[in-house]
């Protein structure tokens, strides 16, 4: 459109933008409400796998540690018996070494009949996304059989669970029951399910229920030694297994290695000063000891 006058210049006036109507405006709001919902929900339903696919457990009350909660002798001079039998309970292929790696080193050393069971596979690894599970499933066990025979295990039973799906349902503890009964153990190591620190991997707290109830059931076991807990009764003083320990550490190369073996050596140190600290020892291993007959 011009306008008259100057005859050098062209005016160019625009249309004027019509003015939607109401009901167009009511499907424009529409819209802009649907894309946000979606935009919404799509971060809940992401937050939620996340939530879901994570394995750590939080206690969102803190659990209260048995007051008092006296310190308790396992009977050490048994403990530490040549041919003492002992079953270790753990949920992943790297547990036992991680959490009590300085007790299985002393108790290598003084002929115990060392036992295991690992209740899962550790098929996802370290939880990357896109992981090789069939490989996982093969490398772990191999690198547990190995560490094994590095505190002079005697036995060693996979029961084969996918890793972060454990639960402690009857079968699971039949098949651990199963063990105890076959091995005759006079102690079993295992999570403590009901006292575990408070994120933790249910994996482990699960592993912890299943050793507990298969213990209680079978009447066969005279105690039951639980690590991994907030309320430890015991402290094994592993000052000077630490060497031995970060040897076992290194055997699951899969799951430690270069820096990251060295975070994790970092770690399990922490924890052992602060386990020891409570003992007046340099580093230890803390349990939560329960006699069962
Ligand atoms: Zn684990």
């Amino acid at each position: 459109m011009s306008v008259e006058g100057d005859e050098s210049i062209e005016y160019v006036i625009p249309e004027p933008i019509p003015t939607p109507s109401a009901e167009e405006r009511i499907k424009i709001r529409k819209r802009a409400i649907t894309r946000r919902l979606w935009g919404y929900g799509t971060i809940l339903a992401l937050i939620y796998f996340g939530l879901w696919y994570q394995p750590y457990e939080f206690d969102l009350i803190r659990r209260q540690i048995p007051n008092p909660n006296p310190s308790v002798d396992p009977d050490s001079k048994l403990l530490f018996a040549k041919g003492t039998k002992i079953l270790i309970v753990t949920a992943h292929p790297d547990d036992s070494e991680f959490f009590i790696g300085g007790l299985l080193s002393q108790l290598s050393k003084s002929g115990a009949d060392l036992h295991q069971v690992i209740c899962t596979d550790g098929d996802k690894g370290y939880y990357f996304f896109f992981t090789d599970a069939e490989k996982n499933r093969v490398v772990r066990r191999e690198e547990a059989t190995n560490a094994l025979h590095a505190w002079h295990g005697q036995s060693l039973e996979f029961l084969g669970y996918p890793d972060r799906w454990l639960h402690a349902k009857p079968d699971v503890v039949q098949k651990v029951s199963d063990e105890i009964l076959r091995i005759k153990p006079n102690y079993i190591l295992a999570f403590d399910g009901d006292f575990p620190p408070r994120a933790s991997h249910q994996d482990h707290r699960r592993a912890g229920d299943i050793a507990k109830l298969a213990a209680e059931q079978t009447h066969v076991a005279k105690w039951l030694l639980l690590f991994s807990t907030i309320a430890p009764n015991h402290t094994i003083d592993i000052s000077n297994s630490w060497e031995d320990q970060k040897k076992l550490l290194e055997i699951h190369k899969s799951q430690f290695y270069g820096k990251h073996l060295t975070g994790i050596e970092n770690m399990v140190e922490f924890n052992a000063a602060k386990d020891g600290d409570r003992a007046g020892f340099e580093l230890g291993e803390g349990f939560r000891c329960i006699k069962l007959k």
